[in-house]
């Protein structure tokens, strides 16, 4: 079982990951959780990919196609992954496809207008990754972490002009992967990905229910 998901920052990927990697007993291969804990430990990446990341840029194909390249490697990834923010370009892809078949492609599709309500709006506990969001899912006390009631955070590429300035990278870079999927054709590798696009404005539970039906349907 490997699959990518992609979608714009913000359509659920993460939330839907947890379900999908639970369900196959795979792991979850998120890159802007990599970034973001090497940002935080003060690696070499992390120092390299700080700037970058705050400012909603996307981080240099030959660092991410290495990065990934290393994950997939390691044994945990034997029978499967979830690759969840790569790829982010068509040459990602392309670098990916040299390393490993990959069988399934879930596109959840949401429009902006919801994506930068959804992202302005979200506040993370740091230490544990838990997720909140000011409106739909709001902590029991403003501002804190229900289980430790340590402060929330708002991420800094969650404020709202840097949210419009992924997006924009989203529309130039990212979507032509929808295009790149639709029309896959295999050249060395015997797996053609099968595309699958969900609704993403549809509720977290009635996406995952879709996700989990069409990967039992096309398995079948
Ligand atoms: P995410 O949590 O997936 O939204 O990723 C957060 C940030 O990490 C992105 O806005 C990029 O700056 C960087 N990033 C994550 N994955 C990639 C990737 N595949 N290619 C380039 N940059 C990435």
């Amino acid at each position: 079982m490997r699959l990518i998901l992609l979608g714009s920052p913000g359509a659920g990927k993460g939330t839907q990951a947890k379900f999908i990697t639970e369900k196959y007993q795979i792991p979850q291969i998120s890159t802007g959780d990599i970034l973001r804990r090497a940002i935080t430990e003060g690696t070499e990446l992390g120092n390299q990919a700080k700037m970058i990341v705050e400012c909603g840029k996307l981080v240099p194909d030959e660092i991410m196609i290495v990065l990934v390249k290393e994950r997939i490697k390691q044994p945990d990834c034997a029978s499967g992954f979830l690759l969840d923010g790569f790829p982010r370009t068509v040459a990602q892809a392309e670098a990916l496809h040299q390393l490993s078949d990959i069988d399934y492609v879930i596109d959840i599709d949401v429009p902006d207008q919801e994506i930068i309500q959804r992202l302005t709006g979200r506040r993370i506990h740091p230490a544990s990754g838990r997720i909140y969001h000011l409106i739909y899912q709001p902590p029991r006390n403003p501002g804190l972490d229900d289980a430790t009631n340590e402060p929330l955070i708002q991420r800094k590429d969650d404020q709202e002009d840097t949210v419009r300035k992924r997006l924009e990278i989203y529309h130039a870079q990212t979507s032509p992967l929808r295009e790149y999927y639709k029309n896959y054709t295999t050249q060395n590798h015997t797996t053609i990905p099968k595309y699958v696009r969900i609704d993403g404005a549809a509720s977290v539970e009635t996406i995952k229910e879709q996700i989990f039906e069409r990967l039992d349907t096309l398995g079948r």
